[in-house]
């Protein structure tokens, strides 16, 4: 690849802007002068703990990546500073209500997050958000506080209702969201049977829609919540039933990852119109919310672009308080209590994947041909002459030239016209070109896409030790970007231009998008591997959604997963750790029984003894090998 000459040495802060960790970092991430990433939950002058330092740790103690790393202090952190941002907004408009988020329980599951989020959560009486009958027996076990919030919302049978209903009865503020018509005779039915005053939330299907990746759960035809019609009968009943003090929540869900605050703020004041029109029936309410959708700037653009937000935080906090106000103070409306269920926002910046590379494959430099033999096919001497008369002037030309006789020459091949060697020689001369051009295509003022696009075609291939479907799933179905980079050797200048392949035997196994500022890359600039040392990257902002999305793709399981507490004179410690799966537990998943497995490798084994193909010696260094693969780790212990 090119190499520009240095006009001063490469250092630390070059990678920072390369990788744009300060700008997707949110304060969390940064590189160090001796050039690793450094994690930092204390902002600024706070202890920094460098992640090479967290992977010896772990490699110490005989955990193989790749890693899962939790850094807790980064998820109490985050909680806070929302809590913090609808405080400060509250106090300065002199907003009446209080905040009361909430955390939707799917975007991480895992136990100990959800254990980590109630305790963290507890001084700001932060609840949870179910959408199931499984969330919602998690949420009352791990839940303990009577002043945050369990909003129940997905659809609802009578199971569902009963346990709702037995977490209000035992003090918890359940809230029960109506998501169809049909939820709300059998809420009221269960309460009279159970004889517990329900509090009853309604979603409603908002007109308003967002721009974004996952913003389907918006506008008209979405498939949940109640048309306003809908809503109206629901009241009526509730008139019927002298239950109208029981309606006190509105609920709205715009989507996740909403880059552009102009699509919240148009969707609250409908929303806030509802909730004026609700008050107007005689609804007591008192909460609304927001639902999730606070973006994450996994890019660090700032922008409206999809992996990216054009709002910060405060920004989204002050516009909801002044939003709400100016619509029901024109009412003369009670603020209600705020709530929004931030997942992603919460959760994202708290884990990092942390793998190795395996192996690189890259372009050789082969020497050319000196002279052809005379019987060469003509393609192959034309390609020599456009290889010699390349110059700035007639780039796009050579291009196009060297494209079309490889053509010739790869269809000459197929109707036997020329053999394996004379194609070998002619594609070595075809890669000399497109090398030669990729060199000095920096020098074009303003060249074609296709020219554009050459250095992409000569990326070197860097094999991942991990499987994107089972750790980066949404960058696999959907191209969402996650920020990527290596954890060390910042102060060397990366000089490969790399796409990643995982090591599942996909072809979607692969990386070939990242982030960049003016919109998305198609190569990722790495450091050339040096012999046989390890090379680690990290996989940033992937708390959010990314863990039971995963599968199971060739068999490779969940990773093993670590979680760490910073100090704040600068020490850590590895507070869980839990082991990934091993080949007998993903084998077991799909129905294998492990044990059978052995017995029937057995088998074969022993008839190899008796056939005399091995000897019994043999049959034990076999079976000990065989064990040892069913017990072990699904990923590979590559260059450590
Ligand atoms: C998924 C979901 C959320 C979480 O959204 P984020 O954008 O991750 O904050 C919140 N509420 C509901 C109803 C959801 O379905």
């Amino acid at each position: 690849m090119a190499k520009k000459p240095l006009l001063e040495q490469w250092n630390a802060t070059h990678s920072a802007d390369l990788y744009g960790i300060n700008s997707w970092g949110s304060g969390y991430f940064g590189v160090s002068e001796n050039g690793d990433v450094v994690i930092t939950p204390f902002a600024e002058n706070g202890p920094a703990v460098s992640i090479p330092d967290v992977i010896k740790g772990l490699q110490d103690r005989g955990m193989d990546l790749p890693v899962l790393l939790r850094v807790e202090n980064i998820l109490d952190a985050q909680i806070t500073v929302l809590h913090d941002c609808f405080r400060a907004a509250i106090r300065e408009f002199g907003y009446q209500g209080e905040f009361r988020g909430v955390f939707p329980i799917k975007v991480n599951q895992q136990e100990q997050v959800v254990e980590k989020i109630a305790q963290y959560g507890q001084r700001h009486h932060h609840g949870l958000e179910v959408g199931s009958k499984a969330e919602l027996i998690a949420a009352l076990s791990y839940l303990n506080d009577h002043e945050a919030c369990i909003v129940c919302n997905g659809y609802k049978d009578a199971e569902f209702v009963d346990l709702a209903l037995y977490g209000t009865k035992m003090g918890y503020k359940c809230i029960l969201v109506l998501e169809m018509p049909s939820e709300l005779p059998l809420i009221l039915a269960r309460s009279k049977v159970l004889g517990v005053r329900p509090l009853i939330g309604v979603r409603i299907k908002l007109s308003s829609r967002a721009g974004g990746h996952w913003t389907e759960s918006g506008g008209d035809l979405s498939i949940f919540g109640l048309s306003t019609a809908e809503v109206v009968d629901a009241l009526d009943l509730l008139r019927k039933e002298d239950m109208l003090d029981c309606m006190r929540l509105l609920h709205f869900h715009l989507g996740s990852q909403i880059p552009n605050i102009r699509d919240i703020r148009e969707a609250l004041r409908e929303a806030c119109r509802v909730y004026a029109g609700l008050v107007d029936e005689g609804a007591a309410m008192g909460y609304l919310d927001l639902g999730g959708g606070l973006a994450v700037d996994y890019d660090g653009s700032h922008t409206n672009f999809l992996s990216s937000r054009n709002y910060t935080l405060s920004e989204y906090c002050a516009d909801i308080v002044e939003t709400v106000m100016s619509i029901l103070d024109e009412r003369e409306i009670a603020h209600p209590h705020i709530i929004t269920e931030s997942g992603r926002a919460t959760v994202a910046y708290y884990s990092v994947l942390l793998f190795n590379i395996l192996d690189a494959s890259r372009l050789e430099d082969r020497a050319l041909p000196v002279d052809l033999p005379e019987d060469c096919p003509e393609p192959t001497e034309n390609l020599l002459e456009v290889y010699n008369s390349i110059s700035l002037k007639n780039l796009q030309e050579c291009y196009n030239d060297a494209i079309y006789y490889r053509d010739e020459i790869r269809q000459m091949f197929r109707l036997g016209n020329c053999t394996l060697r004379e194609r070998g020689v002619a594609e070595t001369i075809f890669w000399a070109i497109i090398k030669e051009i990729a060199q000095r295509v920096d020098e074009v003022k303003r060249p074609t896409v296709e020219l554009a696009g050459i250095q992409d075609s000569l990326a070197s291939i860097y094999y991942a030790n991990m499987s994107v479907f089972q750790s980066l799933p949404d960058s696999w179905a959907i191209d969402h970007l996650f920020p990527v980079m290596p954890v060390h050797r910042l102060k060397e200048q990366p000089t490969e231009k790399v796409v990643l392949a995982d090591i599942t035997c996909d072809c979607d196994g692969k990386l070939d998008r990242f982030i960049d500022p003016r919109g998305v890359k198609r190569t990722l600039d790495l450091h050339e591997l040096k012999n046989g040392d390890p090379y680690y990257l990290g996989a940033f902002l992937v708390g959010a959604y990314q863990e039971t999305l995963g599968d199971l793709h060739n068999l490779f399981g969940d990773t093993n997963v670590a979680s760490i507490h910073i100090n704040e004179d600068g020490s850590f410690d590895f507070v869980r750790e839990l082991d990934g799966d091993s080949v007998a537990d993903v084998l077991s998943y799909v129905e294998y029984d492990p044990k059978m497995v052995l017995e029937r490798f057995r088998n074969v084994a022993e008839q190899g003894v008796r056939e005399g193909r091995i000897s019994p010696q043999d049959r034990y260094s076999i079976m000990k090998a065989f064990e040892n693969g069913l017990r072990g780790y699904t990923y590979l212990n590559g260059l450590r």
